[in-house]
């Protein structure tokens, strides 16, 4: 199978236990991770009253506007990355403050039928597509030779699983950065924002890019106050890119 876009999974989101002794005075929409970091925030300064009367959502913007980030970092979000290359996962990871990451491995896991992500940039231009399934294809025929070579030049290892592991971890060298991978990541909405702010710029590589978007859209309706700032738009190389209303706070 060929990816052409990323799939992205909500896995897992906070719930909020208000603590009966120290209500806070809620106004407006908004969802456990916010009341979350409104809490945490309000905890600070002992207001939970709320004396300037603000929605949860007006004040988490003033936490943006005012770099107060640390309150964010209380929220949790994990999603399910699927139909991502090995050469997105490797830039991913790269984002270390805040993220927790469990991703497909190649050592345990059969890739004989692996399949593939189309690098964006390739996507619509027939020839150049074909061209590249083909080196896919041979790369993953070449994998399946190399593993049962490997299974049998290591006949004497008793333990069949290791023999295994033996083989693929090897195999796997000749399979391209193409691959397609699963990943979990969870990541605090602080970390998220970092992150998206880095990979869904203009100047990012294109399919990070893309996830990057995905990934927005998805936080954005699941949290708009963490992510509203965001704005999502059409850059001069036709592709969409967001760019962040409150850098880096
Ligand atoms: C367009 C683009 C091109 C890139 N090209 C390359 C490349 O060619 N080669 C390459 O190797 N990488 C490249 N990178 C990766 C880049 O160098 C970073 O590793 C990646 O963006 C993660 O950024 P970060 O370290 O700020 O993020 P995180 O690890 O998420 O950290 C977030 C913030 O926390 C703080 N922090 C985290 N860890 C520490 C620490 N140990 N000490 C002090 N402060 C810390 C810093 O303020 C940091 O900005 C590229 C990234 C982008 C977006």
């Amino acid at each position: 199978m060929f990816f052409t876009e990323p799939r992205v999974t909500l896995l897992a989101r906070p719930t909020f236990t208000e603590p009966a002794h120290l209500a806070v005075n809620w106004l407006g929409d908004s969802t456990d991770g916010e009341r979350l970091a409104e809490f945490a925030g309000r905890l600070c300064y002992m207001s939970q009253r709320n004396p300037a009367n603000r929605s949860t959502r007006d004040y988490l913007e003033n936490i943006k506007k005012q770099g107060h980030g640390s309150v964010l970092e209380h929220a949790n979000y994990s999603l399910l990355l699927e139909g991502v290359s090995r050469s997105l996962t490797h830039e991913l990871v790269r984002h270390r403050a805040g993220f927790a990451y469990s991703q497909l491995s190649q050592r345990y896991v059969d890739e004989s039928d692996a399949h593939f992500v189309v690098p964006p940039a390739i996507i619509g231009e027939d020839a150049l597509e074909e061209a590249w399934r083909e080196q896919m294809e041979n790369a993953l025929a070449s994998y399946v030779a190399l593993v049962e070579q490997l299974m049998e030049r290591y006949g004497w290892v008793a333990d069949k699983v290791h023999r295994r592991k033996m083989a693929r971890e090897a195999a796997r060298g000749v399979l391209p950065n193409s691959t397609e991978t699963k990943i979990v990541v969870t990541g605090n909405a602080r970390a998220w924002r970092t992150m998206l702010e880095l990979r869904s710029s203009e100047a990012a590589e294109l399919e990070i890019r893309r996830a990057a978007i995905a990934v927005l859209r998805l936080l954005q309706r699941e949290a708009p106050a963490f992510f509203a700032d965001f704005e999502i738009y059409q850059a001069e190389d036709r592709r969409e890119a967001a760019r962040i209303g409150y850098h880096k706070v």
